[in-house]
């Protein structure tokens, strides 16, 4: 009987027991095609030679170094590639351990900046519901998944402020184009800024792709520019959280870019280190920066694992051969490809109510009705049941759904390895 608190007590889990590219083997020697990255993680795929071998290098030298005491050449290196390839003025990073830790430290940053400011009243948040941002309180605070917050809502904070997400598949009407659904739902955050007092708002929260809660869901273009736009009119940061869409997911090594909007914070985990190793980031702008460099010069935070040399060098393998084997390419050809082959396949299918996505990040929403877009009824436990399907079958894919202004989404999540082929 195992002693670990699994995520499902009562489920029998294989063991997994190796990997080979886009499969991971389990200790019978079943192999499951990893068709979502686990949770859009193993973007290289498993067992990654060049990747194993930086590991063993950076241990040979030295695993771990703590950082009140050092800094070390993988960290430097890491945040050197990463901050020249970020948009904009992103010119400084500081490391953790996955992506929860980076949206905390995202949130803190924001607090710390305007008290160093001179604009200490600004301690309120605005996120977006349909939204997940990780699993720490702070992180669940702004998230906007209801299913991982119910248990916990009375010891979540309550400075955050919640707006409706940007999803045309659902929200958008009959008497609107795309750019007007688009101005419509940015404008809530500006009605959000104005009624909670826009000189109290530290920073706006958000995904510019859905992942886990809605399943790949894109902005519609326009809309993150204008909320761009409103978070400048009123002094208020921007947050991007590219934890599951970040770091070449989308095509892009950053999936803001081909939105045109860069960040004042951009968080990312996931993708960063593909699963060898557990590390986040967050970016930050010179302003935030020089702000709180030029005032206590200490960032008020800190965790143990925070920029572990380890992580840093697994992490520098994973963007180096990125970068060198040219696969944000195949991410886009593979992604396009992946898009029709679903459509041809599911496109006519009376249950598959959208598919959509941006690269290897796509979704297939699943409805009762494709007319009336209905969602299945929740007792189905639709999700549950496909990945166990799935998982019977020799295939891993990461199911999703909840309700939210009475949306029922149920969908399915795939976000294979940039290494992918026709034949995968
Ligand atoms: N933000 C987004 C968009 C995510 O998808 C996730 C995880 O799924 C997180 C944050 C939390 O990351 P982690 O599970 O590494 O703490």
């Amino acid at each position: 009987m195992t002693k670990i608190l699994h995520r499902q007590i009562h489920q029998q889990y294989p063991v997994a027991a190796g990997g080979d590219g886009p499969y991971v083997i389990d200790r019978e020697g079943q192999r499951y095609l990893d068709a979502s990255g686990g949770a859009a993680v193993s973007c290289l795929g498993h067992s990654h030679a060049r990747v194993i071998e930086a590991i063993k290098g950076q241990l040979d030298k030295l695993a771990y170094a703590h950082t009140s005491f050092f800094t070390s050449e993988p960290s430097e290196e890491l945040a050197e590639h990463l901050t020249s390839r970020a948009p904009g003025e992103l010119n400084h990073v500081y490391f953790v351990s996955g992506g929860s830790e980076a949206n905390e430290t995202a949130l803190k940053l924001a607090r710390q900046y305007f008290v160093e400011a001179g604009q200490p009243r600004r301690s309120n948040f605005i996120a977006r519901r349909q939204s997940y941002h990780g699993n720490t309180l702070g992180a669940l605070s702004v998230g906007g998944n209801p299913g991982r917050r119910a248990v916990y809502d009375p010891i979540l904070m309550k400075n955050v402020t919640h707006i409706g997400p940007c999803y045309a598949y659902r929200g958008q009407r009959n008497d609107e184009d795309e750019a007007a659904y688009g101005r419509r739902m940015a404008d809530e955050l500006e009605e959000a800024i104005l009624a909670t007092g826009p000189e109290t708002v530290a920073a706006f929260i958000c995904e510019p792709v859905v992942g886990a809660t809605l399943g790949a869901v894109p902005a519609v273009r326009g809309y993150l520019q204008r909320v761009r736009e409103i978070c400048d009119r009123y002094g208020v940061l921007l947050i991007l959280d590219e934890v599951m869409c970040g770091m070449g997911r989308t095509g892009t090594l950053f999936a803001c870019e081909q939105d045109g909007v860069v960040p004042d914070l951009l968080t990312c985990a996931k993708g960063l280190g593909a699963g060898y190793q557990p590390i986040g980031a967050v970016l930050l702008s010179r302003r935030i920066f020089d702000t709180i460099a030029g005032g206590s010069g200490a960032f008020q935070h800190g965790f143990t694992y925070i920029g572990h040399a380890t992580a840093c060098a697994a992490s520098l393998a994973v963007q180096r051969t990125i970068e060198e084997d040219g696969l944000l390419a195949n991410v886009k050809s593979q992604g396009e490809a992946l898009q029709q082959a679903l459509k041809a396949r599911f496109g006519n299918n009376p249950h598959v109510g959208d598919i959509r996505g941006r690269g290897l990040f796509r979704g297939i929403e699943l409805v009762a009705d494709r007319g009336t877009k209905e969602p299945f009824d929740p007792t189905l436990k639709l999700n549950a049941r496909i990945k166990k399907e799935a998982m019977a079958r020799g295939l891993m894919c990461y199911p999703g759904g909840g309700t939210v202004d009475g949306w029922r989404g149920d969908h399915i999540l795939l976000a294979p390895p940039y290494i992918l082929e026709e034949a995968h």
